[in-house]
């Protein structure tokens, strides 16, 4: 049974004044540390020991004898033999009593089982506990369902391969890899048929994964991923905020592209098939007349995230977005937590967060920002769940 929004908010009645601001350590946990420690609170990564060396190391808080950061902004790293024991029931017990706020990224929602954090971590989430599931595509409910609800485009979804009679994308999970992609393309019957086999064969993908497979129309044309905050402190007409755009870098697709196409048709049948592995990301900023439907996007998700998972979304959100030859914005992926690419304007702060906040604004310190806000309005829980 999920866990009583109340009693998640409650639990803050004992946290000291300065909360502690933690994070899984992978994804996008130094921005969130960087925007922590530049909003005045300590910071917190929860790593896997063998895995730990950026923030046990190389970004670790070094201190004057003052007691200054002088460098560095992981004030803390509590490491564990998995990621999977942070919801152990001490390790919770230790985030309570050092008054830990969890923000949410893909690595605490791939790493520790949904159904545990929906039901049992009994640690302040500053986010949408209930909204991380969505992101699960084999869900009933998911973030395809709500996209649809909220009337925001999607691309139309192929429900069998016979019906194949355009570019389509073939979503499904690696075979070994399950957090990576197994995805691949097809623009006929034939040619899914083809590259599947081929894909089962060399063992990236299964059987089993395909008969369940999201089949949608590939649409062609730039990704951007818009990292949006919505903040409950302020009336909804001004709670919508868009910080930056970011884009990825995948492997090898963004290596295929970069050949010419007379080399590509030499490489063999298997390395012509792009992997989808993000590898890093890149920023990006939108013709500005494009904003003005960028912003209704993300308002329509707003609305109804509120409506189908109340209290809706909080703080950090990204709609990943293809644009059409018209500057139309078609979302094929959602991030209901900060968004894998953020750490792009890690301490230079987004573009548009920097204009709308007159001081670099990342989006680990708008989260921060938010949390201070929070407190000094008295209004804590409201942006916790
Ligand atoms: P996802 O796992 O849904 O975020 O998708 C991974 C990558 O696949 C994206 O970064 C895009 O490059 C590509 N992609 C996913 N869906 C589509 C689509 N419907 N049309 C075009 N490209 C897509």
């Amino acid at each position: 049974m999920a866990l009583p929004l109340a009693d998640v908010r409650d639990l803050v009645d004992e946290y000291p004044r300065n909360p502690v601001i933690g994070a899984v350590g992978s994804h996008s946990a130094i921005d969130i540390a960087d925007g922590a420690v530049t909003e005045g609170f300590p910071s917190l990564v929860l790593a896997q020991a063998g895995r730990d060396a950026t923030y046990t190391r190389y970004f670790r808080t070094i201190r004057s004898p003052a007691g200054l950061r002088r460098r560095g902004c992981i004030d803390d790293v509590w490491t564990f033999s998995k990621f999977a024991d942070i919801a152990s029931p001490e390790v919770q017990e230790r985030m309570r009593r050092h008054g830990v706020l969890l923000v949410p990224n893909r690595a605490l929602s791939s790493y520790v089982p949904l159904v545990t954090i929906e039901s049992e971590l009994r640690v302040p989430i500053i986010g949408a506990r209930t909204m991380l599931r969505i992101e699960e595509r084999s869900e009933r409910e998911n973030y395809y369902t709500l996209l649809a609800r909220a009337g925001i485009p999607i691309p139309r979804a192929i429900t069998s391969p016979g019906e194949i009679d355009r570019l389509v994308i073939v979503k499904l999970p690696h075979a070994k890899r399950r957090l990576e992609r197994g995805f691949f393309t097809a623009a006929n019957p034939e040619e899914f048929r083809r590259k599947s086999n081929q894909l089962i064969a060399q063992g990236t993908i299964t059987a089993d994964d395909l008969a369940t497979a999201r089949i949608e129309e590939y649409v062609i044309g730039p990704v951007f991923n818009f990292n949006f905050f919505f903040t409950p402190l302020l009336p909804r007409s001004e709670g919508l905020e868009l910080l930056g755009v970011d884009e990825r870098r995948e492997s090898s697709l963004d290596g295929l592209v970069r050949l010419p196409a007379a080399q590509q048709l030499e490489l063999n049948e298997a390395a012509r098939v792009p992997v989808y592995t993000v590898v890093g990301h890149g920023t990006l900023t939108v013709r500005e007349s494009i904003l003005e439907d960028v912003f209704r996007l993300g308002e329509k998700f707003v609305d109804a995230s509120r409506d189908a998972y109340p209290p809706g979304i909080l703080g950090a959100f990204c709609l990943q977005t293809c644009l059409d030859s018209d500057g139309r914005p078609t979302v094929f992926d959602v991030a209901a937590r900060i968004g894998g690419g953020t750490n792009i304007h890690l301490g230079i702060g987004h573009p548009y967060g920097n204009a709308l906040w007159r001081a670099p604004m990342s989006t680990g310190r708008r989260i921060a920002l938010e949390v201070r806000h929070a407190i000094d309005l008295g209004r804590l829980k409201e942006i916790l769940t």
